[in-house]
């Protein structure tokens, strides 16, 4: 007979897969229905269980408390259904569960660090009982696009981790959801009875440095080589700056989204013949996200053999006050200034049919908010400038897209290389399915935290971030290459993951960030052999107590 088993009996012990013998040394025999279940019949009974629950909210909340009582058989079901699911754990569902959290919170998940704790906050830290690898944190304070929803955006994190463990295989016991409860300046919340944050205003951005210096020392003080993904703050430029090169830390927002992007761009240059030195590119909106699209698309020229001058002039950027010129008149604001053309001999155009029709462009970006955008006009004379135009209306929600996937199609006959923000469903064309691109963040975030906690990185580098884009451009299998697609299937993702996290992790060799030295003398597929083995797969975890078992069975035996 065998010993208890030294663990406290944790959720997943009552897992109905379990064999008779893992049940009695679990001490679980007879506390679950007698059947031994296959996962088969598990993830059919949680489908049927979803299927009853009539809104996403209620969907929401049942896969919540699955992945509270049965980890294992959570991302079980997320593997089989990563397509279907992932809206449910993730955008767009998150969204409304977070703006409804103090109505529909029930259990903890996380840790929250208060601003009242400032002094003290490697004390509460200490209280967290697991090793951690991965942090996301987030204040609340840009959740989505539903702005500042407080401690309610508590949502995020503990998403984005859930997205870690599917893509990435990162161990679900060894990521840590972190809300900062620094006031928030959402009047309706401070005054929500039901309301779980501080009731204060929002801290001065002062206060909130001093604060973050002193968390990021005290996670990286109890847990050596933690990786720290920032997310949703509402001015994410600050921490990116100040920690970016002291500790291994990335913003998702600013950084795994240029490289998402960036991934499905490289692969429309690629398809439309068109080398960089001749591209044209109008980006409708320079804001943030526009400027950061366009500079990590410069780093991609220069690698095409472009110089940094040649490649920043492939560009035209536009925003509410029509082209962005010299000459125009106005202040630019600082980020505009490097795209700024001089070569508009005097004419200033506002209408982006001008535009178009004046640039030429190989290349039309929209990350502009402004839904419609590219209307009919537009998209048809994209469509008779070039045999492949590559039209990516990026902004979100779907309604603010530049365009909708269906009138690029119509538009351009189905020649467009397509990729949008917001998801859009295929078409038929012509008696041909299309299937657009959608620059999803999950294809490379998953890869940049695995890389860096294999790595043993001392930071992210912005080399490690371009690592991933070039990596993910290179995952597509033959039949996704065949079919004209700019990202692989979805449902891949954890074979996508391993290839971007190879890249990310070789990037970190050359920039000598790394720390786990061994790996620098493996060959890619040694590497990914390495990466795989260091993956979490949940149906193997049931292996992990069988092979508890004959450990222990053999020693008894000896
Ligand atoms: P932002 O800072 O508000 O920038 C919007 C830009 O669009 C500004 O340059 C603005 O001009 C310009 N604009 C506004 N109205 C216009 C008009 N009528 N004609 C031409 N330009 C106009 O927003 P952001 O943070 O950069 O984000 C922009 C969009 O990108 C959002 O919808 C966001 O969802 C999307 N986005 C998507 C992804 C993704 O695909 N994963 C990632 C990040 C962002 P002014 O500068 O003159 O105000
Ligand atoms: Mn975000």
């Amino acid at each position: 007979t065998l010993p208890a088993r030294p663990t406290p009996i944790s959720s997943g012990d009552f897992d109905t897969s379990h064999p008779i013998e893992v049940r009695k040394y679990l001490r679980t025999y007879g506390l679950t229905p007698p059947s031994v279940e296959g996962f088969e019949a598990q993830t059919q009974r949680c489908l049927a269980l979803l299927e009853l629950k009539k809104t996403p909210i209620e969907k929401y909340q049942y896969l919540t408390s699955l992945r509270a009582t049965n980890v294992d058989l959570f991302y079980r079901l997320l593997a089989g259904n990563i397509k279907e699911i992932t809206p449910l754990i993730y955008t767009p569902t998150v969204g409304e569960a977070c703006q409804r959290w103090s109505e529909i919170y029930t259990q903890p998940e996380g840790l929250y660090l208060s601003f009242s704790d400032k002094g003290k906050l490697a004390s509460v830290i200490q209280n967290w009982p697991r090793n951690v690898e991965i942090t996301v944190i987030t204040d609340g304070s840009r959740i989505l696009g539903l702005g500042d929803l407080g401690i309610n955006g508590m949502g995020i994190p503990v998403g984005k981790l859930a997205l870690y463990t599917a893509c990435a295989g990162i161990r679900p016991d060894a990521t840590l959801p972190l809300m900062l409860d620094l006031g928030t300046g959402n009047k309706a919340l401070r005054e929500d009875p039901l309301y779980l944050g501080s009731r204060r205003e929002k801290v001065t951005p002062d206060e909130e440095r001093e604060f973050l210096d002193e968390l990021m020392a005290a996670l990286t003080e109890r847990w050596p080589g933690i990786v720290i993904q920032y997310e949703d703050f509402k001015n994410p430029f600050p921490s990116l700056e100040r920690y970016r090169d002291t500790y291994t830390m990335f913003n998702d927002d600013i950084q795994g989204t240029g490289a998402v992007i960036l991934a499905g761009f490289i692969n429309a240059v690629k398809t439309s013949g068109i080398p960089a030195k001749d591209q044209r590119a109008v980006f409708l909106g320079a804001g943030s996200a526009g400027v950061g699209v366009a500079k990590q698309i410069v780093q991609f020229f220069i690698n095409e053999g472009l110089t940094e001058d040649q490649a920043r002039r492939c560009f035209w950027l536009v925003d509410s006050k029509g082209l962005v010129t010299n000459d125009r008149g106005d202040r630019l604001a600082e980020h505009k200034v490097y795209f700024s053309r001089d070569d508009n001999d005097g004419k200033q155009l506002t209408n982006l049919l001008d535009i178009v029709n004046d640039v030429k462009p190989t290349i039309l970006m929209g990350l502009s908010t402004i839904g419609g955008a590219f209307d009919a006009q537009i998209l048809t004379r994209m469509a008779e400038l070039n045999d492949h135009p590559i039209v990516f209306p990026l902004s979100n929600p779907s309604s603010k897209s530049e365009c909708t996937f269906e009138e690029a199609v119509k538009y351009t006959n189905g020649r467009a290389l397509f990729a949008s923000g917001s998801p859009f469903p295929s078409l038929e064309f012509e008696g041909k399915t299309l299937t657009p691109g959608q620059g999803n963040n999950m294809y490379v975030f998953p890869g940049i935290g695995l890389g860096a906690i294999l790595s043993k990185a001392v930071n992210v580098t912005q080399d490690m971030i371009y690592a991933s884009a070039e990596a993910l451009s290179t995952a597509l299998n033959e039949q996704e290459v065949a079919a004209g697609w700019l990202y692989p299937d979805i449902r891949r993702i954890r074979e996508v993951s391993v290839i971007v996290t190879r890249g990310v992790i070789r990037a970190a060799q050359l920039n000598e960030v790394d720390r786990e030295l061994a790996l620098r003398h493996m060959g890619d597929e040694e590497l990914d052999e390495y990466i795989r083995e260091r993956m979490y797969d949940p149906f193997n975890e049931k292996k992990i107590v069988e092979e508890e078992i004959e450990g222990l069975m053999s020693h008894l035996s000896n």
